[in-house]
Formats: C-alpha cells, structure tokens, sequence
C-alpha cells in the first residue's frame, strides 16, 4: 500500500464517520426543532457507528434507523434526541435532566449511552440476550457506567424504582401501569403507543401529588414491545 492510499480515510470509510458528518447530523436535528444543547452535544460526541455492525457504520450519522440483528434497530438520531429532551423537566432553556432513568429496550445500547453522557444515572432492560451482551460490552468498551439486565421489561425493575423517568423504546398498544407506577412524583414517562405501523410518542407526568397528565409529542414508528425473553 502507498503512503497515498493511507492517508485517504474515505477509502475505509473513516470519512463517514468524521467530526464534519457528526456536525451535519446535529444541524439537522437542529432543523428537526431540537433545541437542548446538552442533548446535541451528547449526540455529537456519543460514537453512534461503534452502535452498529461495522458493515453500517458508514451510515451511522444519517438521521435514519439501522438494523442491528433479531428483526430489531436502532432509533433513528431524531427519535433519540425528541425522547431525551423529553424526559428533561422545566421550562427551555435550562430544564433539569432527571437523576435516575429506566430504559425499556437496551437494543444496540444507543439510547442508553446518551442518558448516561448526560450524566444520569441508567437502568436498561433487555429481553433479547445477545443484544443485550453486545450492547454490555459496548458500555464496557466506551466506559459507560449502564446498569442492565436481561429481562422482559414491562414489569419494570421493581427493586431500583422509583424512577424519575422512564423511557420506553419499543411500542405497545397503551401505556404499561407496571411502569408508570414505578415513576417517582414528579418524574416523566416517555413511551410510543399504539399499533405496529404507526404510533405516537406519548409524554405522561407524574406531579408531586402523583396526579397524572398525558400529552402526545410526535407520530413514530418503533418495533413492538413483547413479552417473555429469549436466551440467544
Ligand atoms: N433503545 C434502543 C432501541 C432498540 S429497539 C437503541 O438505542 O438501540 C427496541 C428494543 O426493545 C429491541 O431491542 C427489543 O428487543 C426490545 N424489547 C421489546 N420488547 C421488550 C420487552 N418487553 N422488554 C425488554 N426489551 C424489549
């Protein structure tokens, strides 16, 4: 190989996966109406391509869902982004990110590293196993600190709530009361409800007298929340 050719990172993909790409996606999430700085900021710095196979990478800061195996994906950067600020609490510009989180759907990890780059402190539940290895070892690997078990989420993690959010990355046809009576006063439930081709993100609080209110935030699609685990 030629010195020429070594120094040409477009021509392993490296290219794709650069600061500029990167800066383009938040830009774009920008356009999207996302306006928390320490959201982008997260997604800027967050290795998105080290969520996906490597065959993917190059795609990794397109604002789109990938696959990542089991008939599953990764959320697509605006979802992720809409999600998390969601979860914050008071008014823009300055709303406060919650303490403890649970996440429903570990997936790829993704979503998870995000709330721990804010600084939160992550619980993620996962019913597939090898996703859930995989994505352990990612939170290994980039030193995410990321509490996890292999599990069927909706009935939550009793023993860590109450939670002061809780994020649900698979669809269901309504809210889960497991979950949201694990939701701590004061806290937001972030979930996609509805059917298996078009749902909305659905906002639930929770305020100091446990009085609930729901608002809806986006049409999105995700993949169904399901029941029982599988081992592989
Ligand atoms: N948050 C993920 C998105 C993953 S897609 C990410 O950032 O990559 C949704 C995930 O929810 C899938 O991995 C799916 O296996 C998982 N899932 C579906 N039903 C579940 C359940 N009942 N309990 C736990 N995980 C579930």
């Amino acid at each position: 190989m030629t010195a020429r050719m070594r120094l040409q990172p477009e021509a392993i993909g490296l290219g794709m996966t650069s600061q500029r790409v990167r800066d383009r996606l938040i830009d774009r999430l920008r356009t999207g109406g996302i306006v928390d700085e320490r959201v982008l900021n997260a997604i800027r710095t967050v290795p998105r391509h080290l969520f996906v196979d490597e065959a993917l990478a190059t795609r990794a800061y397109e604002d789109t869902a990938l696959p990542i195996g089991h008939g599953q994906t990764i959320s697509q950067p605006w979802v992720v982004a809409k999600m998390t600020e969601a979860l914050f609490q008071g008014e823009q510009p300055m709303p406060s990110p919650p303490h403890k989180v649970l996440e429903v759907g570990t997936g790829s990890g993704y979503q998870g590293a995000i709330l721990a780059a804010l600084g939160m402190e992550v619980y993620t539940v996962e019913r597939i196993g090898e996703l859930l290895r995989t994505a352990r070892k990612r939170f290994r690997t980039l030193g995410f600190n990321v509490r996890s078990k292999h599990d069927d989420g909706r009935i939550g993690w009793p023993e860590h709530a109450p939670f002061d959010a809780i994020l649900v990355t698979a669809a269901a046809p309504a809210l889960v009361d497991a979950l949201s009576s694990q939701l701590a006063c004061g806290g937001v439930l972030v979930a996609p409800v509805g059917g298996s081709t078009a749902q909305s993100l659905m906002r639930l609080h929770k305020d100091a007298a446990g009085v609930i209110t729901q608002t809806t935030l986006a049409p999105v699609v995700f993949v169904p929340l399901l029941s029982g685990m599988i081992d592989r």
